[in-house]
């Protein structure tokens, strides 16, 4: 590649992930939640707590997604719909686990049709705990993973 050629592809690979650090799409999925992690998810879309100020929009489709925010452990009904969903977003992709029983399975642990935490069917990038965690943990943990996306490692 002529040095015009790297010159471009580096401008282009910054601007790529100035974009992705400031408009990240996230897509929820509940894989054998309660519900408790996803009303606190609903919660930092509030204008109290406003998740949308850093750029980041929750929406439905994983083929639009970067983040998968993923509640619940996983049960064995949930497991395939999970693994489709991570195949179908693009890539860089990253996978946040909110709450106790997305990061182990928490008190659904060792139930017949768990299978424990998201990590045992995904690669996962953060990890928020909490039993339900609160909307300001959920908010942090998603910064933190931006701030991760910003170093080069994790392109
Ligand atoms: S961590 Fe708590 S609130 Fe969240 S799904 Fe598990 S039991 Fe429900």
């Amino acid at each position: 590649m002529s040095l015009n050629g790297k010159l471009y592809q580096l401008n282009l690979d910054k601007v790529k992930t100035w974009a992705r650090i400031n408009s990240p799409w996230a897509l929820h999925f509940n894989s054998g939640s309660c519900n408790g992690c996803d009303i606190e998810i609903l919660a930092t879309l509030t204008p109290r707590y406003d998740l949308e100020r850093f750029g980041i929009k929750l929406q439905g489709s994983p083929r639009h997604a970067d983040v998968l925010l993923c509640t619940g452990g996983v049960t064995r009904q949930a497991r395939d719909r999970l693994i489709r969903i991570y195949e179908q977003m693009h890539t860089p992709k990253f996978v946040v686990a909110i709450g106790a029983c997305a990061l182990t399975g928490g008190v659904f642990r060792e139930c017949y049709n768990v299978l424990g935490g998201v990590d045992q069917v995904i690669p996962v990038d953060a990890y928020i705990p909490g039993c339900p965690p609160r909307p300001e943990a959920i908010i942090d943990g998603v910064i933190k993973l931006l701030t991760k996306i910003k170093t080069p490692e994790s392109e």
